[in-house]
């Protein structure tokens, strides 16, 4: 059976009727900018194969209930009027807070039940919360006719993760997950939300990106990512600027002598940098000099790891390893502390940089990683 009829085969044992329809919404992986998005810089993601795919009915009674097929946890039930930002739902605040955010902003969502199944893996960097995010808002626009664009749709499943789970992650994740296109990766300015589908037909060239799961779990709720982005701000402040997307590359070498904490010196330098890399390969895809860009994925991996210092062994050894077996370029991607790094490598030497990193991780003891093809897929869409 396919996933889709699954999941619906699902929804009604669980719930006695059939769903009104099935919606999936992807992770992510980002090629380059990280730690942009707040900064209101650029970003460039593309979506994995990899989905939550949801069974949702429309209620009128106030109900919403949940469920999900990957999680150890009982049918969720509460009140849409009740819901309670930082609750600690556990998993299902995800779509909780969806529905929080939509009638916070005013939509009339009256309730729902749903049923999830997803193959995005969890805590891996690759957005398993904002796939979880975007399929509910997607669901719930189509069901109560909301009319809501992509771009909103993944501000309002923001708005649920920074306000109702309490987690203060950018718009990027979720953007991604409700906008890519098969067969790109998707030029976000986190400033405007104005974005552009970019041209990323990796097999065409004879290339592949190879997405590398440490297994090592990040959790971006500890203070670390909220140090950078505070570190990020005073910056911008020190500066003079709203926000560090407002200083240009080019005035890097006069802004930082200005900045007297060291700390907050290499977070700049990071972001102004990386957003530049952004451009950089931009500007390489757009001319078609696809294997140009490895070196610049490695440079970014240096600056998340020496800059921002969020890095760990696992992940700087699959970016050595992988470059010293021959792959393009590599640098670690998402929130950092572990989840995944990306490998760029010719298709023909996927196999023998793969089983390098695996050697190389058997040799320094740590768990196995999984390795797998990012294919750039479709955004959420409806299934059934
Ligand atoms: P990431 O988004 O990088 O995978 P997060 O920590 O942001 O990591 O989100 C992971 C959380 O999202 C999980 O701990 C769980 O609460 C929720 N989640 C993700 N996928 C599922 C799923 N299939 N079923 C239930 N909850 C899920
Ligand atoms: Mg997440």
């Amino acid at each position: 059976m396919a996933r889709a009829a699954e999941v619906a085969a699902r929804f009604a044992e669980l719930y006695g009727y059939a769903p009104d329809g099935v919606w999936s919404a992807p992770g992510r992986v980002n090629l380059i900018g990280e730690y942009t998005d707040f900064n209101e810089g650029f970003v460039l993601p593309l979506a994995l194969p990899h989905t939550a795919v949801a069974a949702v009915a429309r209620r009128t009674d106030g109900v919403l209930r949940l469920h999900s097929a990957d999680i150890d946890a009982p049918l969720a039930e509460v009140r849409v009027d009740e819901l309670t930002p930082l609750s600690d739902g556990g998993w299902a605040a995800y779509p909780a807070g969806v529905v929080w955010a939509l009638r916070d902003a005013g939509h009339p969502v009256t309730g729902a039940d749903l049923h999830l199944s997803s193959t995005v893996p969890t805590g891996a960097g690759l957005s398993s919360s904002a796939a979880l995010e975007v399929v509910t808002a997607l669901a719930l626009d189509e069901l109560f006719g909301l009319g809501l664009t992509r771009p909103e749709l993944a501000v309002l499943a923001q708005r649920a993760e920074n306000a109702f789970v309490g987690v203060p992650c950018g718009v990027m994740d979720q953007t991604a997950s409700a906008c890519c296109a098969d067969g790109h990766a998707l030029h976000l300015d986190c400033r405007d939300l104005t974005l552009r589908q970019v041209p990323f037909d990796l097999a065409a060239q004879g290339l592949r990106l190879l997405v590398v799961d440490t297994r090592v779990k990040h959790a971006l709720g500890d203070g670390a990512y909220a140090e950078r982005r505070a570190g990020c701000e005073a910056g911008a402040r020190a500066l003079g600027v709203s926000h560090l997307r407002d200083i240009a590359y080019e005035e890097l070498p006069a802004s930082l002598p200005k900045l007297t904490d060291e700390k907050v010196r290499r977070y700049v330098r990071h972001v102004v940098s990386d957003n530049h890399r952004v451009e950089q390969v931009i500007g390489l895809l757009d001319s078609g000099d696809v294997r140009a860009i490895g070196p610049v994925l490695t440079e970014g991996h240096a600056s998340l790891r020496d800059d921002l210092r969020i890095s760990c062994p696992e992940l700087d050894l699959v970016v050595g390893t992988a470059n010293t077996a021959g792959a393009l370029g590599a640098r670690m991607t998402g929130g950092g502390f572990g989840g995944s790094a990306i490998v760029l490598v010719e298709s023909a030497a996927a196999d023998a940089v793969t089983k390098s990193v695996l050697d190389a991780f058997a040799a320094a003891g740590f768990t196995a990683p999984r390795v797998f093809p990012a294919v750039a897929s479709a955004g959420a869409r409806r299934e059934a």
